[in-house]
């Protein structure tokens, strides 16, 4: 047993313990799904791609180790045995001889990112084009921050014949160009008088290779397209129509290195939603810049004689408190700036070393007259006018000096 037991730290000794558990690695669980081990890698493969961290020896191991790591995990049975035996059961496997290949970790890029296996700066490598999508999130995401999820379907390199076209893996040089992807073809123009004129070869559409076996998903066109689902983190108080960028997310194809793909964030229209969170007032605040803006319709009582209290119920259901004491007289369209009531600003147009601040809730009050009145009523508040009209009523008119009828004009020209 004890024999056994030294056997065993000695294996991984040699091993070396400096090898990283590959979930760990990942950053992903113990039972995460392909499309979460594909998520991994597409994410740390770029962001320790020795392109992107030149002289960084620890970046290009890391580099290194996440190739190893997603394809150990992702092919169900060497991931079975790395469950069981780790790093050791791996090792054996690989010199009993996988029967898959091991991929050079850059190959291994340019099957998720296309082009040679380095970014566009490195080699000369040309760079596709970018892709814009616009995403709509209601105003209550920008006001609380958010992180979800979206879907955009582009073109990807298929992962079947991994970006080869061919079923087996193979592919022939065209025996019609014999690879140059040209062919040169004599025109007479007279007879005597030639031209010579070069064509793109029909056979192999220029590429200078053919397929005797296609691979039957994306039959020899080498990509497919597909739904890819992105994450997407709304910061409290990111600017509409802000740009987010994924790099290299964009479409992909084995002759270039895929572009970035650029979400716009924009605002959807307001709606009432079947939900408390979903029904406050602050679902219709407007939004300029770092400010709200919001229109409260107050009666003429309360405009005139003062004495109300309203809750005003904010974008994270806070309550915001208006109210007037009796005697405290509201214009029509007079507008109340209630500090820190906006927007929160954005963490990026924040002053050094403050953490948090907001706008200003902008509140517009709009008077409402009422335009039927109790017939009693309507006489009680009509004698009230009518005694303080007698006692201390005054024309405007004659105040003000104006005659009791029209002005004539002088007719003809005046001398200057
Ligand atoms: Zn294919
Ligand atoms: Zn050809």
């Amino acid at each position: 047993m004890l024999v056994r037991l030294l056997l065993l730290v000695g294996c991984l000794l040699a091993l070396g313990l400096a090898a990283e558990d590959f979930y760990k690695l990942l950053g992903i669980e113990k039972d995460a799904s392909e499309r979460q081990i594909k998520k991994a890698y597409r994410t740390l493969s770029k962001k320790f791609h020795p392109d992107k961290n030149p002289g960084d020896e620890s970046a290009r191991d890391k580099f290194v180790a996440v190739a190893e790591a997603y394809e150990v995990l992702v092919d169900e049975e060497m991931r079975r045995i790395y469950d069981q035996y780790g790093h050791d059961g791996i090792a054996q496997h690989k010199q009993g001889g996988s029967p898959r290949q091991h991929h050079d970790p850059f190959d291994l890029f340019s099957r998720f990112f296309g082009g040679s296996g380095h970014f566009g700066h490195g080699g000369g490598q040309r760079q596709g084009p970018n892709m814009e999508v616009r995403v709509a999130v209601p105003l209550r995401d920008f006001y609380n921050g958010r992180k979800t999820e979206f879907t955009v379907e582009k073109q990807a390199i298929c992962s079947t014949c991994e970006g080869s076209g061919s079923k087996d893996g193979k592919t022939e040089t065209c025996d019609v160009c014999g690879g140059r992807g040209a062919r040169i073809q004599r025109q007479q123009l007279a007879p005597g008088l030639f031209q010579q004129v070069q064509t793109v070869c029909d056979k192999c559409g220029g590429k200078g290779k053919t397929i005797k076996h296609p691979c039957p998903v994306c039959h020899g066109s080498r990509v497919v397209r597909e739904p890819e689902t992105h994450e997407l983190h709304i910061e409290k108080g990111m600017p509409k129509g802000v740009r987010i960028t994924y790099e290299n997310e964009a479409d992909e194809s084995p002759d270039w290195v895929a572009g970035d793909l650029i979400v716009h964030l924009s605002e959807t229209d307001a709606a009432l939603g079947q939900q408390d969170h979903e029904r406050t007032d602050g679902t219709f605040f407007r939004r300029r810049g770092k400010d709200l803006f919001w229109r409260e319709i107050i009666s003429l009582r309360e405009a005139w004689m003062g004495d109300w209290t309203r809750n005003i119920t904010h974008l994270d259901g806070h309550i915001v408190q208006l109210s007037r004491k009796r005697g405290e007289v509201i214009q029509p369209n007079t507008v109340e700036v209630v500090e820190n009531e906006g927007m929160p600003i954005w963490h990026q147009h924040l002053p050094e070393g403050v953490d948090e601040a907001f706008g200003a809730l902008h509140v517009e009050y709009v008077v409402v007259l009422p335009d039927q009145m109790e017939k009693s009523m309507e006489k009680e508040f009509w004698s009230v006018w009518e005694k303080w009209r007698k006692k201390k009523g005054v024309v405007l008119d004659k105040e003000n000096g104006r005659p009791e009828g029209p002005i004539k004009m002088p007719d003809g020209h005046d001398e200057l």
